[in-house]
């Protein structure tokens, strides 16, 4: 009952007349839209997993965004910042350096033609080795499992048969548990999850791009690269020192790497703090984008920008929602 009134209001909401004026007043004083992706799946096929978008919809997503919106690179957003008058900006990034932004994003960018910035974890792609959330979702990335944990205090975890946005509740349920864990019993219990499934011959469904991969991307001009750290821990939860080497070791790296000066940055996770962001300004980054689902307005700090986190299982309706800050 409460799930159908809920369908009927926000049915409501994004009717053309009601959405109008929710956009009117979400643009009220000249905020800038940032939108935080991860990577891009195949229309079909793909791995069932909120970070994975498909292509069809990010086409879809660029052309509803552009109805409304001039999309702009981040530079230009941080030079003009908040509060210009007239037409509405976003800017568009991706985090992690996933292999689906090379196999999908880079050959469509002649098409879509947008700005994007990709803040890049660097670990993953020196090793080649995925992150913990990347092989637990790989894994995990089809069909019926239970995952039980509750001798570890972490829970059982029933995902059902049927992709879409229930299964994913579970999945992202367990991501979330895993996270509160140590980075070191983590890693142990990803690795346990993954050995539950045999990966499927070849590069797994979720993964960082090879250094190659990373350079071909890096070299279009409507790509910006942006540090994302080097081990990607969640950085609140580490010693700062530590926090602050993992920081300039991914921007060092992809300096080598791509031959491009590496000027802003983005926190795993959405997690920072005032020390964080200290660091980051003494490391010399320009920004540092944050997670936390508002539009970026006037007077927010450059090294806490808000951005929006769009998935796999947000609806069209959904998205036109959010941009119209839902
Ligand atoms: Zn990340």
């Amino acid at each position: 009952m409460i799930a159908r009134a809920k369908q009927a209001a926000t049915a409501l909401l994004a009717a053309p007349p009601a959405l109008a004026l929710l956009r009117a007043r979400a643009q009220r004083g000249g905020p800038v839209t940032v939108l935080c992706y991860h990577t891009l799946s195949a229309d079909s096929g793909g791995p069932d997993a909120w970070t994975a978008l498909r292509v069809a919809d990010f086409r879809a997503q660029v052309a509803m965004l552009r109805q409304h919106h001039d999309i702009v690179p981040l530079d230009t957003a941080l030079a003009e910042g908040p509060g210009r008058r007239g037409r509405p900006r976003a800017v568009i990034t991706f985090d992690d350096g996933e292999a689906g932004l090379h196999r999908h994003l880079l050959p469509l960018l002649p098409e879509i033609d947008v700005p994007v910035t990709v803040y890049v974890a660097t670990g993953q792609i020196e090793t080649g080795r995925p992150y913990w959330f990347d092989r637990v979702m790989g894994a995990l990335a089809q069909g019926a499992c239970v995952i039980d944990l509750s001798r570890e205090g972490l829970g059982r975890w029933n995902l059902p048969a049927a992709p879409g946005a229930a299964r994913w509740a579970v999945l992202g349920g367990l991501l979330e548990a895993l996270k509160r864990v140590e980075p070191a019993r983590r890693e142990a219990l990803a690795d346990r999850i993954a050995g539950i499934r045999p990966p499927p011959p070849g590069r797994p469904p979720l993964g960082p791009m090879t250094r190659a991969e990373l350079a071909e991307l890096a070299a279009d001009p409507r790509v910006t690269i942006g540090a994302h750290s080097h081990c990607h821990n969640l950085l609140d939860q580490i010693p700062l020192a530590q926090a602050e080497a993992s920081m300039e070791r991914s921007r060092r790296l992809l300096r080598e790497w791509t031959g491009q000066e590496v000027a802003h940055f983005a926190w795993p996770n959405g997690n920072h703090g005032a020390a964080l962001r200290a660091a980051a300004a003494r490391l010399g980054f320009r920004s540092a984008a944050a997670l936390d689902n508002r539009l970026w307005r006037a007077g927010a700090d450059l090294f806490a920008l808000p951005r929006l986190a769009i998935g796999r299982y947000d609806s069209a309706r959904r998205f036109r929602l959010r941009l119209a800050g839902l």
